[in-house]
């Protein structure tokens, strides 16, 4: 009977052993992503084929994700976070989910402006947060700013997406880092002022209601535009970079960062760097249509075909900073 036992055991053993994926590949790495599968699965699957390393992965809202990251504590399985918006990495890095990461590839791959100066999240892809207009209705040379779509010469013209979005959250934080509360109040009541009507749940209806004439202008994101141009490329649209003599065009971020209780963290920091390598970086943004944030690498001719345009450099750690400030002053300024 004993003798039995062992065999088991050691027929388990050898199963465990040969098993793919398992022992000899002891490499392996657990994602939680809020990006969805389809912008991950594809770099994931070359991760594998160059590497052997096995990726495992659930994709979810960026906030059940944290709140899983939570709840689980250190028992969870997960070793990185890929999420959304730099608004969305500095709260899962302020909730304590996620541990710092040093890696001098990393600092050489992602621009200091698009990662968190203590180490705990990395840009991966660029996403610009800039101005959409119906071109049978402004002349670019009309647009300028951000500051200027407060102007009374914009009533009535205005669409807006909710200030619930955490980009326009991120947008109004930046605003702050750079003009300071007060003067930052005094734009947003002029926005709801110009807005035509309510605001939008999404960036692709606000840019529907745009072509429509319904307003004549607003602010999105560059992928939501490359989405609805390639289904409906009729649509009399056109983005404009505002800010350009001054600091330039809002960007955002999505990244990730390695969790505090990963069980794998040396695999899953190499999966990091490799994402922030020329190898890794137009497979991460180009499905999305967004910009590599290795300055090494360039966007996809859809992407650079929208123009080239200078950035906001400060770094995008602010939004989270001032996240919770822009949400009661959009909220003081009646913007819903
Ligand atoms: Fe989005």
């Amino acid at each position: 009977m004993r003798n039995l036992k062992k065999i088991f055991i050691h027929a388990a053993m050898v199963a465990l052993f040969t098993a793919p994926g398992l022992a000899f590949s002891a490499d392996e790495v657990v994602v939680y992503s809020a990006r969805n599968e389809q912008l991950i699965k594809p770099l994931f699957d070359a991760y594998t084929k160059e590497t052997g390393t096995q990726i495992k992965f659930i994709t979810d809202k960026e906030s059940a994700l944290l709140e899983r990251l939570k709840a689980e504590g250190n028992r969870t399985p997960a070793d990185m976070l890929i999420t959304v918006d730099a608004g969305n990495l500095w709260l899962a890095a302020h909730e304590g989910v996620l541990a710092k990461t040093k890696s001098k590839t990393l600092e050489a791959n992602v621009p200091a402006h698009l990662r968190d100066p203590d180490g705990y999240w990395f840009g991966l892809s660029v996403r610009a947060r800039t101005i959409v207009y119906n071109t049978n209705k402004v002349k670019p040379a009309e647009l300028s700013t951000y500051e200027d779509l407060a102007d009374p010469k914009w009533k009535g013209r205005l669409c807006l997406r909710t200030s619930k979005k955490v980009y326009n959250q991120s947008l109004v934080a930046m605003m702050i880092a750079r003009l300071g509360e007060q003067k930052t109040e005094e734009i947003v009541r002029g926005w709801v002022a110009n807005l035509a009507t309510d605001v939008f749940p999404d960036d692709t209806k606000e840019m529907e209601a745009i072509a429509a004439g319904q307003c004549d202008v607003g602010v999105v994101n560059t992928y939501y535009y490359g989405r609805l141009m390639k289904k409906k490329p009729e649509l009399p649209l056109a983005l404009f970079w505002p800010n350009q003599q001054a600091q330039g065009v809002h960007v955002n971020v999505s990244g990730a960062g390695i969790t505090k209780h990963a069980k794998h963290r040396a695999a899953a920091v190499k999966l990091l760097e490799w994402m922030s390598s020329e190898k890794a970086q137009n497979l991460f943004a180009d499905e999305n249509m967004e910009y590599p944030a290795n300055p090494t690498m360039k966007p996809h001719a859809t992407v650079a075909a929208w123009g080239t345009f200078k950035q906001d450099t400060i770094n995008v750690a602010e939004a989270g900073k001032r996240q919770a400030e822009a949400v009661k002053l959009m909220d003081r300024a009646g913007y819903k």
